[in-house]
């Protein structure tokens, strides 16, 4: 199966932090493997502005070495990456006063979409704004992307889209959040909405429970200090968990078109109920041989920050009433890991007899390590000896079901930096979006603070706190071992 690369419109693509770890870790490497695919027009250019004094000869040069750092060996080579390069530019900008602002304004061009990625700390969002209107440089077609953290609370999520409501329309805006640009994400819409089998047993009265886990291996390590005033509710709850919780649970939205597809999203969120503390689990990593406490660190003794968090929460509405869904994240966990799992109910009677039981059907949705989708069934055991059953895996790798090459998706960063190109804002969060789920959050975090609420400790290499096992025991269910 050959890949379908549809080329996009010529472009100018300003990335502001285009000196950044986020630009050269993620954002360049992944134009350079766009570039490779033949999806970027002979006329597109990439423009990277940040706070260095360099000449685009040097920018060039940082750009090669982060394609060669943080691509794997043999995805890149040395004539492509030279090539790529050419498309290169780079003007020295100070977000904050005038200089570079004229260069710009003369490096951009009419006639091509603009784009302005603000790969830098949020609070430079409004300065850069205003500076892009102020010079000219942007237009009402230009479009924005911002990343997250996107606020820390509803009242500065606010305050970051008035500041961008106030130069650039909101469907000029791409607030970036990568998961959605997974493959297994968007396959999530396909499944659901693509075939019958699924959708008609999609709720609560077919459906037992939905686990989402979000586990990573990595400690917060030189990032303590920053993590520590946001923790795994802000960090990962509030946007990534929210956004696969939307998409699992989102009612059919008329059509795939952004607004159709986000309006549902929105209904999920604020459907969502108030979490009472005895459904959340909090947590922090001891110290072992192999790395420092959380508390270590975070450089803070005292911390009540979470570095783990579980919880249950129900959605009031038609579909899902009665049927929780679970959610978990955390650091310095067994493994690296994100899945959801839609656990059925089991079927009503057992023709085979209660010794063989009754068991429930379970789609997993794998988005790393390796994307793909299985749904475990239950067949006979083979062989003679009478009726045993046994439980098997309708597996879906992407790499076994559609071979290597198109199993070799583009990275989520890809993906959606060509949507926004495209001008197609469906993986991005709208603003009322992000308002509704801190709108959700912060009273559950407000209360952790007002009863300084204390995170369990776990130990390193575990699936996490003790407490976030007894959340599920309690409710007469089992969390999917972290593998
Ligand atoms: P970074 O500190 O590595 O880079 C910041 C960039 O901003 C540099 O290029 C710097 O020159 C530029 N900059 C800073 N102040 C400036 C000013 N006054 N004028 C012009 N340019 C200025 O940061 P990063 O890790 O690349 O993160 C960038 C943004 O992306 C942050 O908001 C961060 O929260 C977010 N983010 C980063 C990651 C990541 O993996 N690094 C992941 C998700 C989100």
């Amino acid at each position: 199966m050959v890949s379908r690369v549809i080329p996009v419109d010529p472009f100018d693509l300003v990335i502001f932090g285009g000196t950044g770890d986020l630009a050269r870790r993620k954002i360049l490497p992944g134009l350079y493997h766009r570039f490779c695919a033949g999806q970027m027009p002979a006329t597109a250019r990439i423009i990277g502005a940040a706070r260095t004094e360099q000449d685009a000869a040097a920018y060039r040069g940082q750009v090669a070495e982060a394609i060669a750092e943080f691509l794997p060996e043999g995805s890149w080579d040395a004539e492509s990456v030279a090539q790529f390069c050419e498309r290169l530019d780079y003007v020295a900008i100070d977000a904050r006063g005038e200089g570079g602002w004229k260069e710009l304004a003369g490096l951009v061009r009419e006639g091509v979409v603009r784009a302005f990625y603000l790969s830098v700390a949020p609070s430079l969002f409004g300065d850069i704004a205003e500076r892009l209107h102020a010079h000219g440089v942007a237009d009402g077609e230009s479009r924005i992307v911002v990343e997250k953290p996107f606020g820390r609370d509803l009242a500065s999520a606010r305050a970051l889209n008035a500041v961008l409501a106030a130069h650039f329309d909101e469907s000029q805006i791409y607030r970036i959040d990568h998961y959605l640009g997974k493959e297994t994400v968007q396959n999530l819409m396909a499944v659901r909405f693509g075939n019958i089998l699924f959708e008609p047993l999609w709720n609560a009265q077919y459906i037992d429970h939905i686990q989402i886990t979000v586990s990573e291996t990595v400690a917060v390590g030189g990032r303590g200090a920053y993590y520590d005033k946001s923790g795994a509710m802000r960090d990962m709850v509030q946007n990534h968990l929210m956004q696969l919780l939307c998409l699992i649970a989102m009612e059919p939205p008329s059509k795939f078109e952004p607004d159709a597809v986000r309006d549902e999203k929105l209904k999920v969120i604020r459907a969502l109920e108030p979490v009472p503390p005895s459904a959340i689990v909090r947590g922090q990593y001891r110290g072992d041989a192999n790395g420092p406490s959380y508390r270590e660190d975070a450089e803070n003794p005292e911390s009540r920050t979470e570095s783990f968090i579980a919880m249950r929460v129900q959605i009031a509405n038609w579909r899902w009433s009665g049927t929780p869904i679970y959610l978990r994240t955390g650091k310095r966990l067994r493994a690296r890991e994100s899945e959801i799992a839609v656990v059925f109910k089991d079927p009503p009677h057992s023709i085979f007899g209660e010794q063989e039981g009754r068991r429930g059907n379970v789609l997993v949705i794998r988005l790393q390590p390796d994307e793909g989708m299985h749904l475990r069934v239950t067949i006979k055991e083979p062989g003679p000896g009478g009726m045993r059953l046994m439980e098997v895996p309708l597996d879906m790798s992407f790499a076994d079901a559609l071979g290597p090459d198109e199993a070799d998706v583009p990275d989520a960063y890809e993906r959606l930096i060509m949507d926004v190109i495209r001008g197609n804002q469906t993986l991005f969060m709208r603003g009322d979006e992000v308002e509704a789920a801190w709108a959700w959050t912060d009273p559950i975090i407000e209360g952790w603070e007002e009863r300084r609420d204390v995170p369990e400790l776990y130990d390193p290499g575990s699936s996490g706190p003790e407490g976030a096992l007894a959340l599920m025991h309690r409710d007469g269910r089992r969390w999917r071992e972290i593998k």
